[in-house]
């Protein structure tokens, strides 16, 4: 029997980055809302827990301070990018990034949201999203049963708005595949303030990572893309297992403390729209990840942002929930598609490169010099000062 049940102007489905983004948003705006998380928080999120210097902008917006969640750990001052005879291209950041765990970071946004008076109910799943006959919504799971105007879903890969209105599931290079574990006892190095990925051949159009560690913990990982990987010759344990061999200089001798953890991860640009009237797609749930670097915070923060932007002026009316769907995607466009298509792309080529062994000739050197030792490409989630 439901015991959330009522009526609210917005429903933001997910209390992750792009639900706690959206309702902050909303709730400065007056807007009444309701959030609603089928996890109980503190929770812990698949992720490599990197923030470009974007998401900690974005994130101070908020009234979170980064450096803060972390005691000033973390710190990622530079990028460095490694291919497979050992070839480097590093750069420095002028506005570093953070590593924060999604624990952490996820239970600062989840109590800052409580904090700002949010109708905020954990541990409330939703199971179904209806349209009634005058276009608003009717959300339903086992605790709940819940009225709104307007929908945000912010749940993440498999969202309920997926099925809602008949949204394949990504797959192909609009998906990507990540598995992940923390380590202690990571040999040091003097790239330890640097993210660094290494591009290799068994890893197409993906890379292996490992990040500044928190509280002596790193974050290490792989990704591919589902077009370009095949589960049955290589599955993702077996890839991350096989990517720390081959590094015994910085893995030898390194203690997992958690289990490999592995979670979709669906890529922009999104095979479907990401808004129609009265429904709004926000962060993984719309498929804005980074189709280059695997990023999504920033992309869920801003997203968040942007759905609560296009509510702001919208009367309540169906002309209304059509116009803020249109702004809304607009926005979405401009912001995320662009660039995002040619990201896609760099992947693409760099996979040529790296199987082939390209990354050694002069003229593919500097356009990699340019593109990554310059910053050339990553112009869409840097803040400059
Ligand atoms: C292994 C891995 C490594 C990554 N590394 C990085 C990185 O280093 N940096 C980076 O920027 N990005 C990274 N990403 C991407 C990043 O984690 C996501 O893009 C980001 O979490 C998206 O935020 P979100 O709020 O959209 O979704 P989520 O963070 O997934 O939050 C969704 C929320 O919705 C809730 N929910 C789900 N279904 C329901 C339901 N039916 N009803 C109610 N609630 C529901 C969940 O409990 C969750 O709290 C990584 C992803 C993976 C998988």
């Amino acid at each position: 029997m439901p015991d959330v049940t009522g009526r609210s102007r917005v429903l933001v489905v997910g209390a992750g980055p792009a639900g706690c983004a959206a309702g902050l948003a909303l709730l400065a705006r007056g807007l009444d809302v309701c959030v609603v998380d089928r996890a109980r928080f503190p929770r812990d999120k698949r992720c490599g827990d990197a923030l470009s210097n974007r998401a900690c902008a974005l994130l101070a917006s908020l009234g979170l301070d980064p450096v803060r969640l972390v005691d000033g750990q973390g710190a990622v001052r530079g990028g460095v990018v490694r291919f497979p005879d050992g070839t480097r291209i590093a750069r420095r950041y002028d506005e570093p990034g953070r590593i924060v765990p999604r624990r952490r970071l996820d239970a600062a946004l989840h109590d800052a949201l409580a904090g700002a008076g949010a109708r905020l109910f954990d541990e409330v799943a939703v199971r179904s999203l209806e349209r009634t006959a005058t276009g608003t919504f009717v959300a339903s799971g086992p605790r709940l049963r819940w009225e709104a105007e307007t929908v945000i879903a912010a749940d993440g890969p498999g969202s309920v708005a997926w099925s809602a209105s008949g949204r394949a599931y990504p797959r192909g290079r609009a998906l990507g595949l990540p598995a992940t574990q923390y380590l202690e006892n990571v040999r040091p190095s003097v790239e330890d303030d640097a993210a660094v990925h290494w591009f290799e051949a068994d890893l197409p159009c993906g890379y292996g990572w490992a990040f500044p560690a928190v509280d002596g913990r790193t974050n290490v990982g792989i990704w591919v893309r589902a077009d370009a990987h095949d589960a049955r010759r290589a599955p993702l344990r077996a890839l991350l297992e096989r990517f720390l061999a081959r590094h015994p200089e910085r893995f030898d001798g390194a203690r997992p403390v958690s289990p490999v953890r592995a979670w979709p991860l669906p890529l922009a640009p999104a095979p479907w729209p990401r808004a129609e009237p009265g429904l709004l797609l926000t962060g993984d749930a719309a498929a804005l990840a980074d189709p280059l670097s695997g990023e999504g915070i920033w992309q869920a923060l801003r997203s968040g942002q942007l759905a609560a932007e296009a509510l702001a002026d919208e009367p309540g009316d169906e002309a209304g929930r059509r116009a803020a769907a249109e702004a809304y995607l607009r926005t979405c466009a401009r912001e995320f598609g662009r660039e995002a298509a040619l990201r896609s792309r760099a992947q693409d080529a760099l996979r040529i490169a790296v199987e082939r062994g390209w990354y050694r000739f002069g003229p593919v050197r500097a356009a990699l010099d340019l593109f990554y030792g310059h910053g050339l490409l990553d112009r869409m989630k840097t803040v400059r000062r």
